[in-house]
């Protein structure tokens, strides 16, 4: 066969290929040369365009309903995530600050609850805990949130930390299968909380133990190790193999996407969100830009996009923001950088992370998963 001819056959099988790729279109319209680049990938023009959830923010006063507002132009709906951090700031009273929100943003605003450890060690905090729950999920609750108080702060009556896995849960994690809720659980930290802030791999994470050092367990040697943490996690799954579960924050498996692979592979009633944590996903893309998009792409359907999103967070802090168009112009920049992350391939550098890495450019298939329909699959009441 001479060059010719090859060249010839090439251009007929390459015609087949269009046939095949435009077969089932009634009308075959001649296609633009970087359509399939087009119908493939988003770009970051789609930003605004796109259908997108945070499915992890922290609004609280009023004030915060800048972040709502800049949701509702950059296309985002938000589910609102209750904490008990201290008896300050009751259940109750994220729960009618969230109602409130939904009364007024019914098409943005979804709530998660989470319940009281005052009087944990009461005979009667059980069946407190569970009748508020019954109310708050009657009232519209999607998910049961926990924190890493439990582990970390929390004691039973033998004055020792009480872990996730303590029977005290039980009763509580077998309602949430009863009524099929998801369990949110920020449940211990990331590894470099055990670290001495200098040698913290994020500058987010350095921020913020420097702020709230009594969470900085590197200053505290005798508390569970972050191994013990993740390891009463991971049988709090393997207990409750029904138990729909979403570990906030990357499952506190932030730092190598292929421990979190194994997690992933071990329990699938596990999905994670990526809370406050992409820029972990984006320190390892510096070095290992490969195996985080082969784990996006793996795993496209157990993770989901989140912010943690809050007025008091440590870069809000950090940068001194305060007016209400500074706040909401901060909150468009995350979104739109983690957008552009996800879906652009150009080298990126951010505040949080040391070195540049490249976008992943993951397929739209893949991206309106984790901004979206996971969201709505592992957190069913965000279906519409
Ligand atoms: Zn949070």
């Amino acid at each position: 066969m001479n060059k010719k001819t090859r060249i010839s056959n090439l251009f007929v099988f390459s015609l087949c290929l269009v046939s095949l790729f435009t077969f089932g279109q009634t009308t075959p319209t001649p296609k633009k040369n970087n359509s399939s680049a087009e119908d493939i990938y988003y770009t970051l023009a789609d930003f605004g365009r796109v259908e997108k959830i945070d499915a992890h923010v922290h609004l609280r006063t009023d004030f915060d309903t800048v972040f709502i507002r800049q949701a509702a132009r950059d296309k985002f709906r938000l589910l609102n995530v209750s904490v008990y951090t201290s008896p300050n700031l009751t259940p109750e009273a994220q729960e009618n600050f969230s109602l409130k929100l939904i009364g007024e943003f019914p098409n943005i605003v979804t709530y998660g609850t989470t319940f009281s450890l005052e009087g944990f060690n009461n005979s009667n905090w059980e069946s407190k805990t569970l009748d508020y729950l019954e109310k708050s999920i009657a009232r519209g609750a999607i998910a049961v949130k926990v924190w890493k108080n439990i582990g970390m702060e929390l004691k039973n009556e033998r004055d020792e930390l009480a872990m996730i896995t303590d029977p005290a849960f039980d009763s509580i994690l077998q309602l949430l299968v009863e009524k099929d809720i998801t369990l949110l659980g920020h449940l211990g930290e990331p590894k470099n909380t055990w670290l001495p802030l200098e040698e913290m791999t994020v500058q987010g994470d350095r921020d913020y133990f420097r702020e709230n050092p009594r969470y900085h367990m590197h200053q505290f040697p005798d508390l569970p190790s972050y191994e013990e943490q993740v390891a009463a996690r991971d049988q709090l799954l393997a207990n409750n193999p029904d138990l729909r579960f979403v570990g906030a924050h990357l499952g506190s498996l932030e730092y190598d996407v292929n421990e979190l692979a194994k997690r992933l592979d071990s329990f699938p009633n596990m999905a994670v969100d990526m809370a406050e944590r992409i820029s972990h996903l984006q320190h390892q893309a510096v070095t290992n830009w490969e195996g985080v998009r082969d784990f996006i792409i793996t795993y496209q359907d157990r993770l989901l996009y989140g912010t943690d999103l809050r007025a008091g967070a440590s870069d809000i802090q950090a940068k001194g923001l305060t007016e209400p168009e500074e706040i909401s112009e901060h909150a468009h920049q995350v979104w739109l950088r983690h957008w552009q992350f996800f879906t652009g391939d150009q080298e990126m550098q951010v505040p949080k992370v040391t070195g540049t890495f490249n976008g992943l450019k993951l397929p739209k298939t893949v991206v309106d998963k984790i901004y979206r329909t996971n969201a709505e699959k592992w957190y069913p009441g965000l279906r519409r």
